[in-house]
């Protein structure tokens, strides 16, 4: 039983049908993937920005196999060294306060409001302002909180306590949305579901000095950004501003899956015990996942190298700008970019799949590229080179002829 059909065949039968999936994928090395047919592609969308070390990294496998083999869970009414020392790990990269641990991003962001509301209750403050094209996940509190109407059409009535979006970038715009009821603001400091938008160092600054005057909390969703993927420990960090408290998820355990918020000392010690919780919060097994990660990232410098290796491939992107008429603007920081389009991104995406590149859309037009955090220069340029094949099919014969010389052989 392990061809394509017959899975494809399982899945129709046995899973509900939430996603569009394409490929039946086995086996992961590194950048690379294989699928059921043994053929082999470049991933550049590493799991939506999970597998930040690369697929199956030796030191991160090592670590889980022996952890699996001593002690894979124990209840949060027992301490666990490995939750202890990743908590130390997490509050040192930035905050310095204190680590709470669930198990995805949106149970983090869910922690996060409530953290907030607790916070803010005695003075009757509930509101927390989010942003629109942002994503913040699919339970209903963070649908609510995600400004997009396509993940909340369906839904409603969607829970209470979140004010109408505010514009990204728009100071002006998340001032007005504050009332007295309003306790925190919630951002992404690089949107990534919504198209790949940073958010800008004055805005960033902006919102922090905003929270201050008007005593709410700044909370940061680092679900995507973070874990060195912009090229900085956590994407707010590029601004030199701090929130209050922020999210992890995606990348924490490089595909084991694990959630954090991590507060600064105003919020360390809101939660007191019973007040929230989580069974498989924080596990031994989750937890050394995690641990291996973050010292696979140390080790190898890879927050350093997402930048470099981020700057080395906008290049080669915005040099499609100039070079084809339906590519419009790169945008993003570091290893977490996007290249806009004037159309309709998806048929590019299929496209690229095809060609053996996987890279994913984010809002309508834009092709996200995320790909594991020590992908090396080459296959950057490999990736580039089967760009490039592509944009020149979809902008007709002529061009690519005319760019024969810098394109790359056809693959076929
Ligand atoms: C993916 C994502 C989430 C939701 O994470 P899940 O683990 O799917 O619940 C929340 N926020 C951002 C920014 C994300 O990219």
């Amino acid at each position: 039983m392990s061809k394509k059909e017959d899975i494809i065949g399982l899945y129709e039968k046995f899973v509900m049908h939430t996603y569009a999936q394409s490929l039946v994928l086995v086996k992961g090395k590194g950048t690379k993937v294989w699928d059921s047919e043994g053929k082999v592609y470049l991933d550049f969308m590493a799991g939506i920005s999970v597998c930040n070390v690369g697929h199956c990294h030796p030191h991160v496998v090592d670590v889980i196999r022996n952890q699996a083999g001593t002690l894979v869970h124990v209840s949060n009414i027992f301490f666990n060294e490995n939750q202890a020392k990743l908590a130390e790990k997490l509050s040192g990269m930035a905050l310095h306060g204190k680590v709470f641990f669930c198990n995805s991003g949106a149970e983090a962001n869910e922690g996060l409001i409530k953290l907030a509301r607790l916070w803010g209750h005695d003075k009757g403050k509930y509101q927390v302002i989010t942003m629109k094209n942002s994503f913040h996940g699919r339970t209903l509190a963070t649908a609510a909180a995600t400004g997009q109407d396509k993940i909340q059409k369906g839904f409603e009535p969607m829970p209470d306590g979140f004010s109408l979006y505010a514009e990204y970038n728009n100071l002006d715009s998340v001032a007005a949305l504050i009332t007295d009821k309003t306790v925190a603001v919630l951002v992404e400091a690089v949107q990534g579901e919504g198209g790949v938008i940073p958010a800008t160092n004055e805005f960033m600054k902006g919102l922090r000095k905003l929270c201050d005057d008007k005593d709410l909390l700044m909370l940061c969703d680092e679900v995507q950004c973070g874990m060195g993927r912009t090229g900085h420990w956590c994407a707010f960090q590029a601004s030199g501003v701090e929130p209050d408290a922020f999210s992890l998820a995606k990348s924490l355990g490089n595909g084991y899956p694990i959630g954090a918020i991590v507060s600064n000392k105003k919020l360390a010690d809101v939660f007191q015990p019973g007040k929230h919780a989580s069974t498989f919060g924080g596990t031994p097994l989750a937890c050394a996942a995690a641990l291996a990660t973050l010292d696979v990232i140390q080790m190898e410098g890879l927050v350093t190298k997402a930048r470099r290796a981020g700057d080395l491939f906008k290049e080669g992107l915005e040099s499609f700008v100039e070079k084809y008429e339906h590519v419009k603007e790169v945008r993003g920081k570091g290893l977490m970019l996007g290249m806009v389009l004037d159309q309709p991104a998806k048929p590019l995406v299929e496209k690229l799949t095809d060609m053996g590149l996987l890279t994913l859309t984010a809002g309508d037009n834009v092709v996200r590229f995320l790909p594991p955090l020590n992908v090396s220069d080459n296959e950057l340029e490999e990736a580039l080179d089967i760009l490039n094949d592509c944009l020149a099919e979809m902008h007709g014969i002529q061009i690519q002829e005319e760019e024969q010389v810098e394109a790359a052989p056809a693959a076929e």
